[in-house]
């Protein structure tokens, strides 16, 4: 059988360099794309040797084309913490609308499938817990996530569009709270911020009383969903996450204790809008893809502390957010 050609955007950032990895493992061809604002070429590296491999730096918010034939495009450029799309919202609004616009187009043309990265922030700080993929969910748009929760709503909303309209043929992942190896330090999420806290020998942030919760998802498991929703038939959106729901302050907990620091967590103020709770219902990703995470919070977090720590000690001493090629 002839090589498959994919498109990954934000292919130097966390979730798209593991996708490229995976693609190169299966033997694509694969053209990675990103404009490096918050993706990392360190992420990639590895894989520039390959005559299978191509990058291009650029940004997808404008008109994209790539030679030659192209059977699949991954869109997973976008900035994806809170303390990103409060530094860039113009960009995130812009990436998630123009960007999917841009390469629902280059797909139409190429005849390509087109899966793009939706998340559980379409869910809002939910009214319903577990969230199943018909809840519409509780969304201010005016609010600071309401850059990236309405992109990503208008994303799932015109990627629809092309599939009803223009037959094209979509897959919608909505992604739940992952971390793993190639998480950038900085970035201001709970799970870097605390390890890095942890390694720096600085107390803990927790943000407000802690009682909010969240479900952590190892990246491999996540991967292994989106090949598999892929590859489906399925164009209806799909939850993809690990269901297994845990406070912040008991994570908190889970981290002092992996890391052996000595300190404990104090209390930030709680940021506006930030979810009470979300935890995936995956009953859809159980009957249709056959999956379900394997990997557990105790395995997973194992992996990503050892990460972290072999990072150059400057960057772990760096406490300030990151957004460029450093
Ligand atoms: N959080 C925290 N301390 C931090 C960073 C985040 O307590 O230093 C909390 C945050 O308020 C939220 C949860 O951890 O309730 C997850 O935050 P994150 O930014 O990782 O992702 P979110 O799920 O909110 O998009």
């Amino acid at each position: 059988m002839a090589r498959k050609t994919i498109l990954i955007t934000g292919a130097a950032g966390f979730l798209g360099s593991h996708l490229c990895d995976r693609f190169i493992k299966e033997d694509y061809k694969v053209i990675a794309m990103d404009n490096l604002i918050t993706g990392d070429l360190r992420n990639i590296e590895h894989l520039f040797k390959l005559e299978n491999f191509e990058f291009y730096n650029h940004d997808v918010s404008k008109f994209v084309y790539v030679p030659g034939d192209l059977d699949y495009i991954l869109h997973f450029a976008s900035p994806a913490s809170p303390i990103d799309y409060l530094k860039i919202p113009i960009q995130t609004l812009k990436v998630g609308s123009l960007g999917t616009h841009n390469l629902l187009g280059l797909a139409r043309a190429k005849k390509a499938r087109m899966l793009i990265a939706s998340t559980s922030e379409v869910y809002g700080d939910p009214n319903v817990n577990p969230q199943p993929e018909e809840y519409w969910g509780n969304v201010n748009p005016v609010g600071p996530r309401g850059v990236y929760d309405e992109a990503k709503r208008f994303q799932e909303a015109i990627t629809m569009a092309y599939h009803t309209f223009h037959g094209l043929e979509t897959r919608i992942v909505r992604i739940f709270n992952t971390y793993g190896p190639r998480m950038r330090l900085n970035d201001g999420r709970v799970l870097p911020a605390f390890i890095g806290q942890a390694l720096r020998g600085e107390p803990l942030t927790m943000f407000g009383d802690g009682s909010q919760t969240r479900s952590f998802c190892y990246v491999d498991d996540l991967i292994e969903g989106i090949y598999r929703l892929l590859h489906s038939d399925y164009a209806q959106p799909m939850n993809i996450g690990n269901p297994d729901e845990i406070t912040i302050k008991q994570f908190g907990d889970e981290i002092i204790k992996l890391t052996g620091t000595d300190q404990e967590m104090i209390s930030l103020p709680l940021p506006t809008d930030d979810p009470k709770q979300r935890r995936p219902d995956i009953t859809k990703a159980r009957a249709i893809l056959g999956w379900e995470p394997k990997v557990s919070r105790s395995e997973g977090l194992k992996i990503t502390y050892e990460y972290f720590k072999s990072l150059p000690e400057k960057e772990i001493q760096h406490k300030d957010f990151t957004y460029y090629n450093k």
